[in-house]
């Protein structure tokens, strides 16, 4: 194809050209590898005619990876002088896909449906190498403000990437596996060593994967349920009798909806599914 990826030298010349510096707090690590951006888009599943938000594109690299598939890429960059310089990157190396390009200046936690709205659809598919610090809000918000979305490729930090992924009695289950789970069926999807990125980052990452299914049956709504999967973890040493009795109102209240979802008042949050959470939401609605 027409489509020139971004090797070390690239992402240098246009760091320099644009006078970026990386930031941490914008988790800004450029990926100088055609490889591992390759493996992202490929891991996607995503190929024409499909409309993906990438989160984050930073100087490119995974932007033109995306395009290279022939999906339609609709970007956020919360960062002003990148985001002003990706369509003219996208022009100069992927000319005949720049109609299939756009971005959104915002920040990832700030955006809605609409603005992610290109020829009156809206993604079904979310690619992103997310800066570390925001990963999981960003994520989570995506999730739950874009009902369009079947199907996600995330590059996070590998300790992130266990949390997402973890199964209940697993040690990093926690409230994002749980929220996670509510969305998607979340699985890691290999390794990233730090010499892909400049600067090199001083932790590994890991690739996670989500594939959109039915939500947990319940006639609790997902604030509902969240706000227990929160009281649960928020003690996560404690029984469940114990720690969810201020959001039940009382340890016995919490116990009742316990056993009426057939949960042992003394098992602690880590063991629970996501739809075991909900039904005891849905218990203690009544
Ligand atoms: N995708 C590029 C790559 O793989 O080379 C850059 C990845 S870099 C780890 C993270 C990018 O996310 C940066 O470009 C940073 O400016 C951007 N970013 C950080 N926080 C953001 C936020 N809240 N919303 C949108 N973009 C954000």
């Amino acid at each position: 194809s027409s489509i020139s990826l971004l090797g070390p030298a690239d992402v240098r010349q246009l760091a320099e050209r644009l006078d970026v510096r990386p930031t941490k707090t914008l988790g800004q690590n450029f990926v100088v590898d055609a490889n591992t951006v390759r493996r992202i888009a490929r891991l996607a599943g995503i190929g024409e005619g499909d409309l993906v938000t990438e989160i984050g594109p930073g100087l490119g690299s995974l932007t033109l990876a995306l395009l290279e598939t022939g999906a339609t890429v609709v970007a956020v960059e919360i960062d002003p002088k990148l985001a002003a310089e990706l369509p003219a990157t996208v022009a100069a190396k992927a000319p005949d896909a720049s109609s299939r390009f756009s971005v959104v200046l915002s920040d990832a936690l700030l955006v809605h449906a609409p603005q992610l709205e290109v020829d009156g659809r809206t993604p079904t598919a979310v690619v992103a190498n997310l800066p570390y610090n925001v990963a999981v809000p960003v994520l989570l918000t995506l999730l739950e403000r874009v009902d369009t979305l079947r199907s996600g490729l995330v590059m996070v930090q590998a300790e992130v990437a266990d949390r997402l992924a973890a199964r209940p009695g697993d040690k990093v289950y926690g409230v994002p596996s749980v929220k996670a789970a509510w969305y998607a069926d979340v699985r890691r999807a290999g390794a990233v060593g730090r010499q892909v990125f400049w600067p090199v980052p001083n932790v590994e990452s890991g690739l996670v994967q989500f594939t959109g299914r039915p939500q947990p049956e319940t006639t609790a709504t997902r604030e509902e349920v969240f706000a227990c999967v929160d009281a649960a973890f928020a003690q996560r040493r404690k029984t469940l009798r114990a720690a969810l009795a201020g959001w039940a109102g009382s340890p016995d209240a919490a116990e009742a909806a316990l056993r009426q979802a057939g949960i042992d008042p003394k098992t602690r949050g880590e063991r629970l599914t996501v739809q075991q959470f909900a039904d005891v939401a849905a218990a203690h609605k009544g």
